[in-house]
């Protein structure tokens, strides 16, 4: 995730490029940058950190005319964050510059197609892949700009909403999208070209959002040219009169961030499975186990290190590793693991759970297994991140950015990611036949879309909270894999409604914390289908009782 703006018409476009990227830091980034057509030339700025520091970058060139403009905030998927890897992308000939808000899953053959074909790479982005494809094609099929971006998104699987333009046509700005959000604004005799209205709502209320797979051609002068990227079909253009304020926009809509995270949770858990959850191939791809098989499959066992609501994460992954891939876990405290004196020796992995990758604790716990010789995996959502550094090998969970303090979206993907790798290992293991382990994948497949049933129950989940909202204290309980979510599911109560909250296994109800119960005292019990149903039930029955 990350925030794009552009610009072409009378105006600077710099100071609206400036603003907007501010409007959309709320969306999380690692590193900005701007692009500005002026006299010929594209001048580009660009910096790791804030949208602040860019600005003075920015300043201090004096590089801040022109009329067309691209500007960006990265959240880095592929390639650390640095001044190098912040976007605007060049083409090689220096012609095309674009911004890219997503992923591009399969840059690395088309990557390795270019480099043999003469093509030569200055960032570890996907996203230069993608710039460098789009000239080839221009080039080559002798195409305007337009059709070689419609060509080149042909040959790309991935996610993302893209602005490119070429310096040799200043009039134009070419946009598409799939898996990302991408809004045009259309004023008088200008465009903008944004993730969501924020960075133009002072300038026009009239806007299109792009469909998934759609393109446009904004020229100067004329109306948007809207096209279907398959097949070049013609589209039109849904023009809508916003009518929201600049902080509803920001929020996507919602009232709070965490809400709005909790409704990504769809689109995260996509993100997450994306290149990795092969189904129709019958295949999980990681590179960074791939790479450091061995040293899964010859483990003594796995601890799992975390704090908060990644630990809980763990606690699930526990369950999964030893259900699936018959491996012994542990999962420990980071805060508690690093001041003990644990047992860790070479054969152990240790997997360390952190949505930012800046825990202190679990950094601690990740460099004492290292000097004790253990092979360290991370998994987290910030790239780059302390953890990703310190680290033998990890996978990213590709979340997008977490602004509310009370982690959601990072829980679920956590759990995707460990769920794939604990596949992954089953796999060569041979602990499924191939027909079970294709069943398993296509299963997983259609966990998006639950999750979006899931969220439908919302105003009875808002009814529900209606009633308990000035209780003081609160039992979570379930069974099996369910107990961690228990757990987890009391800390958000806490943590957000300041209401006391205790997680249990739902078995050990009745050795002591039933004395508890009254009238008074809500019962949030997880009881899904699979998984010692019955027994949840008489569980229920009896706190009924
Ligand atoms: N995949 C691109 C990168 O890592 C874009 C990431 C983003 O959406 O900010 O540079």
């Amino acid at each position: 995730m990350c925030g794009i703006v552009g610009y072409i018409g009378h105006r600077e476009a710099y100071p609206i490029i400036l603003k907007g990227l501010q409007r959309l830091e709320y969306r999380g980034y690692d590193s900005a940058g701007v692009a500005l057509y002026h006299d010929g030339k594209i001048n580009v700025s660009k910096t790791k950190g804030k949208v602040d520091d860019l600005r003075k970058k920015v300043e201090s060139s004096g590089n801040m005319e022109g009329h067309l403009g691209l500007g960006h905030t990265r959240w880095a998927t592929h390639g650390v964050p640095n001044d190098t890897n912040s976007h605007p992308h060049y083409s090689n000939s220096g012609d095309l510059v674009i911004i890219h808000n997503g992923i591009i899953e399969n840059y690395e053959s088309i990557k390795k197609a270019l480099i043999a074909r003469g093509y030569v790479f200055h960032t570890d982005t996907d996203t230069e892949v993608l710039v460098n494809l789009i000239e080839e094609v221009r080039d080559k099929e002798e195409v305007k700009l337009g059709k070689a971006v419609q060509i080149a998104l042909n040959q790309v699987v991935g996610a993302y909403a893209i602005a490119v333009f070429d310096k040799n046509k200043p009039d134009e700005i070419v946009v598409a999208k799939l898996g990302s959000p991408l809004a045009i604004g259309i004023g008088e005799n200008e465009y903008f070209v944004a993730s969501d209205a924020s960075p133009f709502i002072e300038y026009t209320n009239n806007a299109v959002y792009l469909e998934d797979e759609e393109m446009a051609i904004i020229r100067l002068g004329k109306e948007i040219k809207l096209r279907k990227i398959k097949d070049d079909a013609i589209a039109y253009p849904n023009i809508l009169e916003l009518q929201l304020n600049l902080e509803e926009i920001e929020k996507g809509g919602y009232e709070h961030f965490m809400l709005k995270e909790i409704y990504e949770q769809p689109r995260a858990i996509l993100d997450t499975y994306r290149g990795r959850l092969l189904a129709d191939k019958g295949l999980v791809k990681m590179a960074g186990i791939d790479q450091n098989l061995e040293k899964f499959l010859n483990a003594n066992r796995i601890i799992i290190v975390a704090c908060g609501t990644s630990w809980h994460a763990g606690l699930v992954a526990e369950y999964i590793f030893e259900d699936l891939a018959r491996i012994p876990v542990e999962v420990e405290y980071a805060s508690e693991f690093r001041y003990r004196n644990p047992v860790i020796t070479e054969n152990d992995v240790l997997i360390a759970i952190s949505q930012s990758g800046e825990t202190a604790d679990t950094l601690a716990a990740i460099k004492l297994a290292k000097e004790k010789g253990a092979f360290v995996f991370g998994v987290c959502n910030v790239v780059g991140s302390s953890i990703a550094r310190e680290t033998h090998a990890g996978a990213y969970t590709h979340a997008g950015p977490e602004i509310g303090v009370a982690s959601t979206k990072a829980f679920t993907t956590q759990i995707t990611v460990l769920t794939l790798l604990a596949l992954k290992l089953a796999s060569e293991k041979g602990i499924f036949s191939a027909s079970q382990f294709h069943e398993i994948l296509a299963e997983l497949e259609n966990i998006p879309g639950k999750v979006e049933e899931a969220l439908k129950s919302n105003n009875l989940v808002a009814h529900i909270a209606d009633i308990y909202k000035d209780s003081t204290n609160c039992l979570y309980l379930g069974r099996g894999y369910n107990f961690p979510v228990a757990l987890e599911g009391a800390l958000k109560l806490k943590e957000i409604s300041y209401i006391h909250a205790e997680g249990y296994p739902a078995a050990e109800m009745k050795h002591g914390p039933i004395a508890l119960i009254d009238e008074q005292m809500p019962v949030v019990v997880i009881a899904t289908k699979k998984g010692h149903y019955e027994k949840v039930v008489s569980n229920i029955q009896e706190i009924n009782s």
